[in-house]
């Protein structure tokens, strides 16, 4: 059975549950061998957060350059890994920080690359939802090994416990993967909300709320999902840049997403149609958002939500 490997997707050193999607996907393919890049004295640990997913192998390379190097060293050193190991493919998580990392690694390994794949089949085809989730695109790398960025929440993943081989390797980082250094990082405040990108329920606001999202933050609360915004709540200062959904923010494919007052723009759609499901509260019946809806309210946001969340709050009790 063909080896595949997964970049194992930590964040602020904590394992995510990308890391078992991407496990799920690579296990269609073959045998799962996640890479586990962590801080020194710090790879046991992380490994020992590899136990609910469908992984066989765990390969540990531990370096601080992954904290001040960043994806460079990261890249180098899962390049290094690709020419020693010749895996069927490698899956990497879809965000910032793995699309980067994919990217050195196709030009380094001379690969081909596919990103934001919301599946991957066991022929190594890849899935993707382009021009806004309304055209779906089968693709596959003909050349090298192919590298596929797999985009967060979209495959359901398989949390079977396993006791997977765990190997240590060690590897020098090029010179060239060390010419810009991190000189601080801080960790995004949560305010106790889950990560966007990860959360199972999301609730966005847009222009609709006016700057006041109070009602959009109490009826997340009362469902414990992140928050995010149409960029014209972002433009204007209402909500912080970092939870913008959309083709310039952020992508997102939840189980369930709610619009507040967002009329649905194509470049809004382009970060949230791929959700599992749909609900709108708008108070215009002709917005464009309702054509994607599965659920939808014609109404005042500052009427519904409250009611809405005293009906959820209600039910918890
Ligand atoms: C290159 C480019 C990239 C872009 N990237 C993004 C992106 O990443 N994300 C993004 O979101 N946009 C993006 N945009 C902007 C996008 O085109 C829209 O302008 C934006 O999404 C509109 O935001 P909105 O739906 O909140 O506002 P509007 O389009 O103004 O819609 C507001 C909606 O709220 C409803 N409403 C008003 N009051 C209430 C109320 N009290 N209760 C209920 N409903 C109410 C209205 O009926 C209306 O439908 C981009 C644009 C460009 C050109």
């Amino acid at each position: 059975m063909s080896s595949v490997l997964i970049l194992a997707d930590f964040i602020g050193g904590k394992n995510t549950k990308t890391t078992a999607e991407l496990a799920t996907a690579a296990a269609h393919i073959g045998d799962v061998t996640a890479v586990v890049l962590a801080p020194v004295g710090q790879g046991a640990a992380y490994a020992a957060a590899l136990v609910q997913a469908p992984i066989s192998n765990v390969l540990v390379v531990e370096s601080d350059s992954f904290l001040t190097h960043g994806v460079a060293a990261a890249a180098d050193v899962l390049t290094q890994i690709i020419a020693a190991k010749n895996p069927a493919a490698v899956l990497i998580a879809s965000h910032a920080f793995g699309k980067e990392v994919a990217g050195r690694v196709a030009v380094k390994s001379n690969s081909g690359i596919i990103t934001d794949a919301v599946d991957v089949a066991a022929d190594i085809t890849a899935t993707q939802l382009v021009f806004g989730g309304s055209t779906t695109v089968h693709s596959k790398i003909s050349h090298g090994t192919p590298i596929i960025t797999v985009r967060p929440n979209s495959i359901t993943a398989d949390l079977k416990s396993v006791s997977p081989t765990i190997e240590t390797l060690s590897f020098d980082i090029a010179d060239n993967a060390k010419k810009s250094t991190v000189t601080s990082s801080q960790p995004p405040v949560q305010g106790g909300r889950p990560e966007l990108t990860e959360a199972d329920i999301v609730v966005s606001g847009g222009r609709g709320t006016n700057g006041d999202f109070s009602a959009v933050e109490a009826f997340a609360d009362s469902l414990g999902a992140a928050v995010g915004a149409s960029r014209a709540a972002t433009d204007a200062g209402w909500y912080p840049h970092s939870h913008q959904v959309g083709q310039t923010g952020k992508t997102v494919s939840p189980q369930l997403y709610v619009a507040c007052g967002i009329s649905g723009a194509i470049q809004h759609r382009a970060g949230m149609q791929t959700s599992k499901a749909i609900l709108v509260i708008n108070k215009d019946p002709e917005a464009p958002i309702f054509e994607i809806a599965d659920f939808g309210v014609i109404g005042d946001l500052f009427a519904v939500l409250p009611k809405a969340t005293e009906g959820v709050n209600a039910r918890k009790s």
